[in-house]
Protein backbone atom coordinates (compact mmCIF):
# COMPACT_ATOMS: atom_id res chain seq x y z
CA UNK A 1 0.00 0.00 0.00
CA UNK A 2 2.76 2.07 1.55
CA UNK A 3 4.96 1.66 -1.58
CA UNK A 4 1.87 1.91 -3.93
CA UNK A 5 1.24 5.50 -2.80
CA UNK A 6 4.87 6.56 -3.17
CA UNK A 7 4.50 5.39 -6.82
CA UNK A 8 1.25 7.63 -7.53
CA UNK A 9 2.82 10.26 -5.41
CA UNK A 10 6.04 10.39 -7.42
CA UNK A 11 3.61 10.22 -10.51
CA UNK A 12 1.60 13.30 -9.74
CA UNK A 13 5.25 15.29 -9.47
CA UNK A 14 6.51 14.70 -12.57
CA UNK A 15 3.02 15.54 -14.26
CA UNK A 16 3.16 18.55 -12.09
CA UNK A 17 6.30 19.82 -12.88
CA UNK A 18 5.65 18.88 -17.03
CA UNK A 19 2.47 21.04 -16.64
CA UNK A 20 4.81 23.70 -15.12
CA UNK A 21 7.40 23.74 -17.53
CA UNK A 22 4.73 24.41 -20.24
CA UNK A 23 2.91 26.97 -18.14
CA UNK A 24 6.56 29.09 -17.74
CA UNK A 25 7.09 29.01 -21.33
CA UNK A 26 3.89 29.51 -22.37
CA UNK A 27 3.61 32.98 -20.12
CA UNK A 28 6.88 33.40 -21.36
CA UNK A 29 6.09 33.81 -24.53
CA UNK A 30 2.71 35.07 -24.47
CA UNK A 31 4.00 37.82 -21.87
CA UNK A 32 7.36 38.49 -22.93
CA UNK A 33 7.65 38.08 -26.73
CA UNK A 34 4.13 39.29 -28.17
CA UNK A 35 4.63 42.27 -28.07
CA UNK A 36 8.10 42.14 -29.82
CA UNK A 37 6.73 40.22 -32.41
CA UNK A 38 4.09 43.47 -32.64
CA UNK A 39 7.42 45.87 -33.05
CA UNK A 40 8.57 43.27 -35.64
CA UNK A 41 5.57 43.65 -37.51
CA UNK A 42 5.41 47.49 -37.62
CA UNK A 43 8.71 47.59 -38.99
CA UNK A 44 8.93 45.01 -41.38
CA UNK A 45 5.26 44.63 -43.14
CA UNK A 46 3.75 48.07 -42.41
CA UNK A 47 0.49 47.12 -43.80
CA UNK A 48 -3.18 47.41 -42.11
CA UNK A 49 -2.00 49.11 -38.97
CA UNK A 50 -4.41 51.54 -36.79
CA UNK A 51 -2.87 54.77 -35.92
CA UNK A 52 -4.02 56.77 -32.77
CA UNK A 53 -5.12 59.95 -33.74
CA UNK A 54 -1.81 62.16 -32.98
CA UNK A 55 -1.33 62.53 -36.78
CA UNK A 56 -3.65 64.77 -37.58
CA UNK A 57 -3.64 68.47 -38.56
CA UNK A 58 -4.42 70.97 -35.79
CA UNK A 59 -8.00 72.95 -36.30
CA UNK A 60 -6.81 75.67 -33.87
CA UNK A 61 -3.89 76.34 -35.96
CA UNK A 62 -5.96 76.05 -39.32
CA UNK A 63 -8.50 78.89 -37.96
CA UNK A 64 -5.48 80.93 -37.19
CA UNK A 65 -4.19 81.02 -40.75
CA UNK A 66 -7.91 81.57 -41.86
CA UNK A 67 -8.26 84.69 -39.69
CA UNK A 68 -4.61 85.82 -40.45
CA UNK A 69 -5.24 85.73 -44.13
CA UNK A 70 -9.02 87.72 -44.00
CA UNK A 71 -7.24 90.16 -41.83
CA UNK A 72 -4.80 90.71 -44.25
CA UNK A 73 -7.79 91.90 -46.67
CA UNK A 74 -8.29 91.47 -50.44
CA UNK A 75 -5.16 89.34 -51.55
CA UNK A 76 -5.94 90.45 -54.81
CA UNK A 77 -2.29 90.01 -57.57
CA UNK A 78 -0.51 93.40 -57.01
CA UNK A 79 -2.03 94.35 -53.56
CA UNK A 80 -0.48 95.27 -50.52
CA UNK A 81 -2.62 92.36 -48.97
CA UNK A 82 -1.07 89.60 -51.43
CA UNK A 83 2.62 91.28 -50.07
CA UNK A 84 1.82 90.85 -46.56
CA UNK A 85 0.31 87.06 -47.26
CA UNK A 86 3.42 86.21 -49.03
CA UNK A 87 5.74 87.58 -46.32
CA UNK A 88 3.60 85.22 -43.66
CA UNK A 89 3.51 82.28 -45.19
CA UNK A 90 7.22 83.15 -45.82
CA UNK A 91 7.81 83.78 -42.12
CA UNK A 92 6.26 80.68 -40.62
CA UNK A 93 7.81 78.38 -43.42
CA UNK A 94 9.14 75.10 -42.44
CA UNK A 95 11.77 74.88 -45.14
CA UNK A 96 13.40 76.56 -48.10
CA UNK A 97 10.78 79.96 -49.77
CA UNK A 98 11.56 80.58 -53.20
CA UNK A 99 9.45 83.62 -54.81
CA UNK A 100 8.58 82.97 -58.51
CA UNK A 101 8.08 86.61 -59.83
CA UNK A 102 6.55 87.21 -63.59
CA UNK A 103 4.14 89.93 -65.02
CA UNK A 104 1.11 89.55 -66.79
CA UNK A 105 -1.34 92.07 -67.48
CA UNK A 106 0.89 94.45 -66.00
CA UNK A 107 0.59 93.15 -63.01
CA UNK A 108 3.51 91.54 -60.84
CA UNK A 109 2.22 87.88 -60.06
CA UNK A 110 4.46 85.85 -57.43
CA UNK A 111 3.95 82.42 -56.77
CA UNK A 112 5.67 81.39 -53.97
CA UNK A 113 7.12 77.57 -53.30
CA UNK A 114 8.12 75.94 -49.75
CA UNK A 115 10.66 72.85 -50.22
CA UNK A 116 11.12 70.40 -47.45
CA UNK A 117 12.11 66.87 -47.26
CA UNK A 118 14.91 64.74 -49.40
CA UNK A 119 15.80 67.48 -51.90
CA UNK A 120 18.16 64.98 -54.10
CA UNK A 121 14.68 62.27 -54.11
CA UNK A 122 14.09 60.86 -57.34
CA UNK A 123 10.36 61.50 -55.66
CA UNK A 124 8.71 64.72 -55.98
CA UNK A 125 5.39 65.08 -54.37
CA UNK A 126 3.40 68.78 -54.99
CA UNK A 127 0.41 70.29 -53.10
CA UNK A 128 -1.13 73.62 -54.50
CA UNK A 129 -3.41 76.22 -53.50
CA UNK A 130 -4.25 79.49 -54.77
CA UNK A 131 -4.14 82.32 -52.67
CA UNK A 132 -5.11 84.98 -54.61
CA UNK A 133 -9.22 86.15 -54.54
CA UNK A 134 -11.23 87.48 -56.95
CA UNK A 135 -11.27 91.29 -57.62
CA UNK A 136 -14.79 91.40 -57.95
CA UNK A 137 -17.47 89.41 -56.67
CA UNK A 138 -18.96 88.37 -60.07
CA UNK A 139 -21.93 86.32 -58.56
CA UNK A 140 -23.28 89.31 -56.79
CA UNK A 141 -25.12 92.76 -57.28
CA UNK A 142 -22.87 94.23 -55.59
CA UNK A 143 -19.00 94.85 -57.50
CA UNK A 144 -16.82 94.24 -54.38
CA UNK A 145 -13.92 91.84 -54.04
CA UNK A 146 -14.44 88.81 -52.66
CA UNK A 147 -12.72 88.26 -49.22
CA UNK A 148 -11.93 84.61 -50.24
CA UNK A 149 -12.21 82.83 -46.75
CA UNK A 150 -13.40 79.92 -48.89
CA UNK A 151 -11.55 80.70 -52.36
CA UNK A 152 -8.55 81.24 -51.41
CA UNK A 153 -7.53 81.07 -47.51
CA UNK A 154 -9.12 77.35 -47.27
CA UNK A 155 -6.94 76.10 -49.05
CA UNK A 156 -3.67 77.56 -48.28
CA UNK A 157 -4.50 77.10 -44.40
CA UNK A 158 -4.92 73.44 -45.20
CA UNK A 159 -1.56 73.21 -47.00
CA UNK A 160 0.12 75.08 -44.01
CA UNK A 161 -1.28 72.72 -41.46
CA UNK A 162 -0.34 70.00 -43.59
CA UNK A 163 3.38 71.02 -43.93
CA UNK A 164 3.25 71.76 -39.40
CA UNK A 165 2.30 67.88 -39.31
CA UNK A 166 4.35 66.29 -42.19
CA UNK A 167 7.41 68.18 -40.49
CA UNK A 168 6.93 67.54 -37.16
CA UNK A 169 5.42 64.38 -36.24
CA UNK A 170 7.39 61.29 -36.55
CA UNK A 171 4.61 59.18 -39.13
CA UNK A 172 6.39 61.19 -41.61
CA UNK A 173 9.95 60.96 -41.45
CA UNK A 174 10.07 58.04 -43.96
CA UNK A 175 8.20 60.05 -46.42
CA UNK A 176 10.68 62.81 -46.11
CA UNK A 177 13.42 60.83 -46.57
CA UNK A 178 11.62 58.97 -49.52
CA UNK A 179 10.76 62.42 -50.76
CA UNK A 180 10.95 66.10 -51.38
CA UNK A 181 7.51 67.86 -51.45
CA UNK A 182 7.03 70.93 -52.22
CA UNK A 183 4.29 73.52 -51.08
CA UNK A 184 2.79 75.78 -53.93
CA UNK A 185 1.36 79.00 -53.20
CA UNK A 186 -0.09 79.94 -56.44
CA UNK A 187 -1.07 83.88 -57.43
CA UNK A 188 -3.27 84.56 -59.95
CA UNK A 189 -5.89 81.97 -60.10
CA UNK A 190 -8.82 83.34 -59.74
CA UNK A 191 -9.33 86.38 -62.23
CA UNK A 192 -10.75 84.97 -65.23
CA UNK A 193 -13.27 86.87 -67.27
CA UNK A 194 -12.32 90.22 -64.87
CA UNK A 195 -10.34 93.15 -67.38
CA UNK A 196 -9.54 90.27 -69.85
CA UNK A 197 -7.94 88.27 -67.42
CA UNK A 198 -7.34 84.56 -67.62
CA UNK A 199 -7.68 81.62 -65.35
CA UNK A 200 -4.81 79.57 -63.45
CA UNK A 201 -1.65 82.18 -64.68
CA UNK A 202 -0.27 81.58 -61.17
CA UNK A 203 -0.17 78.35 -61.85
CA UNK A 204 0.21 77.68 -65.16
CA UNK A 205 3.64 79.94 -65.61
CA UNK A 206 4.89 77.47 -62.58
CA UNK A 207 4.18 74.36 -64.29
CA UNK A 208 5.17 75.44 -67.65
CA UNK A 209 8.73 76.15 -66.29
CA UNK A 210 9.73 73.05 -64.09
CA UNK A 211 12.74 71.13 -65.41
CA UNK A 212 11.96 68.26 -67.45
CA UNK A 213 14.07 66.69 -64.87
CA UNK A 214 11.32 67.79 -61.72
CA UNK A 215 8.27 66.89 -63.99
CA UNK A 216 9.97 63.33 -64.53
CA UNK A 217 10.45 62.76 -60.68
CA UNK A 218 6.80 64.55 -59.93
CA UNK A 219 4.85 61.67 -58.17
CA UNK A 220 1.79 63.17 -58.12
CA UNK A 221 0.16 67.09 -57.54
CA UNK A 222 -2.88 67.25 -55.45
CA UNK A 223 -4.68 70.70 -55.14
CA UNK A 224 -6.59 72.21 -52.02
CA UNK A 225 -9.11 74.41 -53.75
CA UNK A 226 -12.80 75.28 -51.47
CA UNK A 227 -12.04 72.89 -49.15
CA UNK A 228 -13.82 74.75 -46.10
CA UNK A 229 -17.30 74.98 -46.97
CA UNK A 230 -19.44 74.39 -43.30
CA UNK A 231 -21.71 71.84 -45.13
CA UNK A 232 -18.38 69.94 -46.78
CA UNK A 233 -19.71 67.56 -49.88
CA UNK A 234 -16.62 66.99 -52.06
CA UNK A 235 -17.39 64.83 -55.58
CA UNK A 236 -14.81 63.52 -57.82
CA UNK A 237 -13.55 66.21 -60.37
CA UNK A 238 -13.21 64.31 -63.35
CA UNK A 239 -9.90 66.00 -64.93
CA UNK A 240 -7.97 64.28 -61.95
CA UNK A 241 -6.34 61.49 -62.39
CA UNK A 242 -8.84 58.84 -61.66
CA UNK A 243 -6.31 56.17 -59.83
CA UNK A 244 -4.88 58.93 -56.97
CA UNK A 245 -8.31 60.60 -56.61
CA UNK A 246 -9.96 56.88 -55.79
CA UNK A 247 -7.37 55.80 -53.85
CA UNK A 248 -8.05 59.12 -51.93
CA UNK A 249 -11.74 58.53 -52.08
CA UNK A 250 -11.58 55.18 -50.54
CA UNK A 251 -8.93 56.42 -48.11
CA UNK A 252 -11.87 59.17 -46.96
CA UNK A 253 -14.11 56.13 -46.30
CA UNK A 254 -11.73 54.00 -44.23
CA UNK A 255 -11.35 57.00 -41.63
CA UNK A 256 -14.79 57.29 -41.66
CA UNK A 257 -15.27 60.89 -43.56
CA UNK A 258 -17.84 59.12 -47.20
CA UNK A 259 -20.40 61.78 -45.78
CA UNK A 260 -18.02 64.31 -47.08
CA UNK A 261 -16.54 62.73 -49.73
CA UNK A 262 -18.69 61.69 -51.85
CA UNK A 263 -18.20 58.30 -53.90
CA UNK A 264 -20.12 60.26 -57.39
CA UNK A 265 -18.25 62.02 -60.31
CA UNK A 266 -18.84 66.07 -59.97
CA UNK A 267 -18.05 68.62 -62.09
CA UNK A 268 -15.05 68.74 -64.71
CA UNK A 269 -12.78 72.07 -63.77
CA UNK A 270 -10.13 74.03 -65.18
CA UNK A 271 -8.47 74.86 -62.18
CA UNK A 272 -4.58 74.94 -60.78
CA UNK A 273 -3.94 71.23 -61.22
CA UNK A 274 -4.84 71.45 -65.21
CA UNK A 275 -1.00 72.56 -66.07
CA UNK A 276 0.05 70.39 -64.15
CA UNK A 277 -1.43 67.15 -65.82
CA UNK A 278 -0.98 69.02 -69.43
CA UNK A 279 2.58 68.48 -68.28
CA UNK A 280 2.31 64.38 -67.71
CA UNK A 281 1.62 64.59 -63.43
CA UNK A 282 -1.36 62.45 -62.55
CA UNK A 283 -2.72 65.58 -60.26
CA UNK A 284 -6.18 65.66 -58.00
CA UNK A 285 -8.23 68.33 -57.68
CA UNK A 286 -9.75 68.59 -54.08
CA UNK A 287 -12.78 70.72 -54.31
CA UNK A 288 -16.02 71.06 -52.81
CA UNK A 289 -17.90 73.35 -55.68
CA UNK A 290 -21.31 73.10 -54.32
CA UNK A 291 -20.37 76.29 -52.10
CA UNK A 292 -23.67 78.82 -52.37
CA UNK A 293 -21.31 81.86 -51.32
CA UNK A 294 -19.11 81.14 -54.41
CA UNK A 295 -17.72 84.62 -55.96
CA UNK A 296 -19.76 86.66 -53.93
CA UNK A 297 -19.22 89.51 -50.79
CA UNK A 298 -20.21 86.40 -48.30
CA UNK A 299 -16.96 84.31 -49.07
CA UNK A 300 -16.53 84.94 -45.17
CA UNK A 301 -15.17 83.58 -41.95
CA UNK A 302 -18.94 83.01 -41.44
CA UNK A 303 -19.46 80.86 -43.98
CA UNK A 304 -16.21 78.57 -43.45
CA UNK A 305 -15.17 75.88 -40.86
CA UNK A 306 -12.11 74.61 -39.64
CA UNK A 307 -13.03 71.65 -39.31
CA UNK A 308 -14.07 70.82 -43.36
CA UNK A 309 -10.37 72.08 -43.96
CA UNK A 310 -8.55 69.58 -41.34
CA UNK A 311 -11.04 66.64 -42.76
CA UNK A 312 -9.78 67.33 -45.78
CA UNK A 313 -6.23 68.12 -44.85
CA UNK A 314 -6.15 65.00 -42.71
CA UNK A 315 -7.55 62.34 -45.87
CA UNK A 316 -4.54 63.81 -47.73
CA UNK A 317 -2.12 62.66 -44.75
CA UNK A 318 -3.91 59.22 -44.52
CA UNK A 319 -3.67 58.76 -48.22
CA UNK A 320 0.07 59.61 -48.04
CA UNK A 321 0.73 56.99 -45.32
CA UNK A 322 -1.64 54.17 -46.76
CA UNK A 323 -0.12 55.47 -50.88
CA UNK A 324 3.51 55.79 -50.35
CA UNK A 325 4.72 54.29 -46.55
CA UNK A 326 1.84 51.16 -47.02
CA UNK A 327 0.75 52.00 -43.60
CA UNK A 328 -3.75 51.89 -43.62
CA UNK A 329 -5.22 54.23 -41.56
CA UNK A 330 -8.38 53.45 -39.77
CA UNK A 331 -10.87 54.73 -37.38
CA UNK A 332 -9.91 58.85 -37.62
CA UNK A 333 -12.05 59.87 -34.42
CA UNK A 334 -13.78 57.71 -31.44
CA UNK A 335 -17.14 59.23 -32.58
CA UNK A 336 -16.86 57.33 -36.26
CA UNK A 337 -15.31 53.95 -34.88
CA UNK A 338 -15.97 51.03 -37.04
CA UNK A 339 -14.72 47.50 -36.89
CA UNK A 340 -11.10 47.40 -38.15
CA UNK A 341 -10.24 43.94 -39.91
CA UNK A 342 -7.03 43.67 -38.27
CA UNK A 343 -6.39 42.32 -34.80
CA UNK A 344 -6.18 44.91 -32.28
CA UNK A 345 -2.49 43.28 -31.15
CA UNK A 346 -1.41 45.17 -34.51
CA UNK A 347 -1.96 48.93 -33.02
CA UNK A 348 1.13 49.99 -31.70
CA UNK A 349 1.49 53.63 -30.20
CA UNK A 350 4.20 55.10 -32.27
CA UNK A 351 6.44 54.40 -34.70
CA UNK A 352 9.10 56.68 -32.51
CA UNK A 353 8.59 54.67 -29.13
CA UNK A 354 7.82 51.23 -31.04
CA UNK A 355 10.74 49.37 -29.70
CA UNK A 356 10.54 51.24 -26.27
CA UNK A 357 8.59 51.95 -23.22
CA UNK A 358 5.91 50.02 -23.35
CA UNK A 359 7.11 46.48 -24.13
CA UNK A 360 10.05 47.24 -21.94
CA UNK A 361 7.68 47.30 -18.80
CA UNK A 362 5.82 44.29 -19.50
CA UNK A 363 9.05 42.66 -19.94
CA UNK A 364 10.72 43.39 -16.97
CA UNK A 365 7.60 42.41 -14.78
CA UNK A 366 7.47 38.90 -16.47
CA UNK A 367 10.90 37.03 -15.27
CA UNK A 368 9.81 37.71 -11.31
CA UNK A 369 5.91 37.12 -11.95
CA UNK A 370 7.18 33.54 -12.99
CA UNK A 371 9.47 32.81 -10.80
CA UNK A 372 6.90 34.09 -8.24
CA UNK A 373 4.24 31.75 -9.80
CA UNK A 374 6.82 28.93 -10.37
CA UNK A 375 8.10 29.00 -6.47
CA UNK A 376 4.74 29.23 -5.26
CA UNK A 377 4.10 25.80 -7.00
CA UNK A 378 7.18 24.55 -6.01
CA UNK A 379 6.08 24.96 -2.05
CA UNK A 380 2.11 24.05 -2.41
CA UNK A 381 3.60 20.64 -4.15
CA UNK A 382 6.81 19.98 -2.63
CA UNK A 383 8.49 19.57 -6.29
ZN1 LIG B 1 -12.71 81.31 -57.43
Amino acid sequence: MKELGRMKENKQKRALTGALVVFFVASLFLLGFYPLRDSIIFLENKKSIALPNDWQVNETEIQQHLEQQLGFGYRIPGSNASERLRNYIKGIAQGSVIFQNFTYMSTPIVNIEIRIGNQTSPNLLIFGAHYDTRKIATNDEIPDPVPGANDGASGVAGLLAMMNTIVENPYFLDLLEAFEIRFVFFDAEDQGGIDGWNWTRGSTYYAENMTSGDVNRSVAMILLDMVGDRNLNLKKERNSDPDYRDKIWEVAANIGYSEYFIDRLGYSLIDDHVPFLNRGIPSVDLIDFDYSEWHKVTDDLAHVSASSIAIVANTVLAWLLAEFLEIQVWNLSSNQVSSPPFHSSEVFESPAESSSEGRITIEFFTAPLMLLVVFLFKRRYRI
